[in-house]
């Protein structure tokens, strides 16, 4: 089907083909007719990448009526960066469409000069759910004439919280509307949504459910936990050409990734929801421009950065939930090109893995780490490449050129070569001369955990989370830690009490408990471990936002002593 078959108009036509998008993509395709014809609910299963913005922006801008100078199209979107790529999108597909305005409303910018812009005039309004829900709730924005509804990546939605603001704008909108609804994967929320707000949708996947791009290849390195740092190192420095984003799960943990990786001279910045806008603004701006090989984010923060030409994602911990690695996966492998997601993992996160594949429809993997030896190969190859794109400015360099050739009279060809690679290479070379084999062994898989647990009296106390590896006191307890200690005038009742407020569970059964300088450990009755962390995870206590986590899963996470190279070399002038 061609994008002239589907009954958008002229302008729109116009606007696609500046836009150079030749045939529709598979939702495009299913979506596209549906509401051009017949103004059907839809619950789109698809991913972004796949087109969904068009799929749902190019017909929808169609029926506006632009003499009504109203919002008539209300699209709501979980953070603030999809909500403006949304708007970017929108803008270009409308742009001969005479007087058609788009405003996008989100958090953490004036809300004054929202309410300005609505004030002007919005035909569309593109929003985070909280920040609409205020408008309404201030009476700025009129939402009595939307005649269609998006919800964008209500999944994400949902899993941020806006279930209460997602209800109270539907609430204000017309009943008779069209309802659009798109998500990565089906949930009985989502299900739940489809039910409550739509009539009769019509569900549309794209791809398997649930199942991630065929573009992407999934690999895995199975690697000490004490060894995750250097092992990304070595798959950094294997794709001399890497345009890709670490995942991690904490923002301590971002922050300390990208950290480490800047001071060894790595070209890498962190994204994540500690920053102020500006700031995350800056790091986007550079990531997107291509000034910046390796970004390091959380989930939450990466959503929204509309890059389409990946070339790694990588996995530096799995995430908890199986759906996020669907997301993280599906930012590479992007407009047909091929894509690589490469998961650090150790011994016991085996599991988790397994259940992704199972998630994904996909099977991991296993790969060695790369060897010091193949990775100094490839950054070679790589330099020769740099040596023939060189651009050589003759008219610049010429009269330099008799002077250099007579101070290198006395070497020959092979000689200049030899030593102009080792004036780039030699660094390389000894960083990873003598560099250890990071994979496991078979023995060493076999005596992992008891591995493991003898490493587990070294850590030091005053660090950010403890490196605890004490078992709990019984069987029937488990131990969390958070980033919440002395440091923050924190007492242990503080703590205890913390623990039973933000449970919820009066009669809490708390076990050992020990405050750290930045960090504190507790037992809990394990019953109420996983709802605690998630409770915890969301609390600002004495300005401190909390990052809790399950010592079990914390503990293989720690890097700290092995973030340098093997000879504490730093390699700062390595990379610009
Ligand atoms: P989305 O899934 O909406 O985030 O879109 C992913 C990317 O695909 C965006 O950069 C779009 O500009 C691009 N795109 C959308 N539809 C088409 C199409 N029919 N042909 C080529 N590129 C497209």
């Amino acid at each position: 089907m061609l994008f002239k078959e589907m009954g958008l108009s002229s302008e729109i036509l116009t606007a696609i083909t500046d836009m150079g998008f030749e045939t529709p993509t598979p939702i495009q395709e299913k979506v596209i007719p549906l509401l051009v014809e017949k103004n059907r609910d839809i619950i789109g299963l698809a991913q972004t990448g796949t087109g969904k913005t068009a799929a749902f922006g190019l017909p929808s801008i169609g029926n506006i009526q632009v003499e009504n100078n109203y919002p008539q199209l209300l699209i709501l979107s979980p953070t603030r960066e999809l909500c403006l790529q949304i708007t970017r999108d929108l803008e270009t597909y409308s742009k001969y469409i005479k007087g058609l305005r788009t405003v996008a409303v989100y958090g953490g910018a004036p809300i004054d000069t929202q309410i300005r812009s609505l004030k002007r005039g919005a035909h569309v309004v593109i929003a985070t759910p909280g920040r609409i829900h205020d408008l309404v709730r201030r009476n700025r924005v009129d939402l009595s004439h939307v005649t269609m509804l998006v919800l964008d990546e209500a999944d994400e939605m949902l899993k941020m919280g806006f279930r209460e603001d997602v209800d109270a704008i539907l609430a204000q909108t017309p009943k008779e509307k069209n309802t659009l609804l798109f998500s990565a994967t089906m949930s009985p929320e989502i299900a739940t949504i489809g039910k409550t707000y739509m009539t009769d949708p019509v569900e549309i996947t794209v791809g398997q459910k649930n199942a991630s791009a065929d573009s992407v290849t999934h690999l895995y390195h199975m690697v000490h936990a004490r060894d995750r740092y250097i092992a990304l190192k070595r798959v950094v420095d294997y794709y001399p050409n890497i345009y890709g984003i670490v995942f991690c799960r904490t923002r301590q943990e971002t922050k300390d990734v990208a950290a480490s990786l800047m001071k060894d001279g790595y070209s890498a910045e962190a994204l994540h929801g500690d920053l102020t806008q500006s700031q995350r603004d800056y790091v986007m701006g550079k990531f997107r421009d291509g000034n910046l090989s390796v970004l390091v984010a959380t989930d939450v923060a990466a959503r929204g950065l509309d890059v389409n030409n990946l070339t790694h994602v990588i996995n530096y911990n799995l995430p908890d939930d199986p759906e996020n690695y669907n997301h993280r996966s599906g930012r590479t492998g992007r407009a047909g090109k091929e894509g690589i997601a490469v998961s650090i993992i150790n011994m016991k996160e085996q599991g988790k893995m397994r259940q992704i594949e199972r998630v994904i429809r996909k099977k991991f993997e296993r790969k060695p780490v790369p060897a010091g030896a193949e990775i100094c190969e490839r950054q070679l190859f790589k330099l020769i490449e740099k040596v023939h794109q060189s651009e050589v400015n003759h008219e610049q360099i010429n009269p330099y050129m008799e002077k250099v050739n007579s101070l290198l009279e006395d070497l020959s060809k092979e000689e200049i070569i030899k030593r102009f690679v080792s004036q780039e290479f030699n660094r390389f070379l000894d960083y990873y001369k003598n560099a250890p084999d990071l994979n496991l062994s078979a023995k060493s898989e076999r005596e992992n955990r008891s591995d493991r647990s003898e490493r587990g009296g070294r850590g030091d106390r005053s660090d950010r989370m403890p490196y605890d590896k004490r078992k709990p006191s019984s069987k029937s307890m488990s131990r969390v830690v958070f980033n919440l200690g002395k440091g923050k005038g924190v007492s242990k009742i503080d703590i205890i009490d913390l623990m039973v407020k933000t449970s919820g569970v009066k009669d809490l059964e708390i076990g050992q408990s020990d405050i750290f300088k930045r960090a504190s450990s507790v037992e809990v009755d394990s019953k109420f471990l996983k709802p605690l962390i998630a409770k915890l995870n969301k609390k600002n206590f004495n300005g401190v936002n909390i990052e809790a986590e399950d010592y079990y899963e914390f503990a293989g996470n720690d890097f700290r002593d092995r973030n340098k190279g093997p000879r504490g070399k730093r390699r700062s002038d390595r990379r610009s």
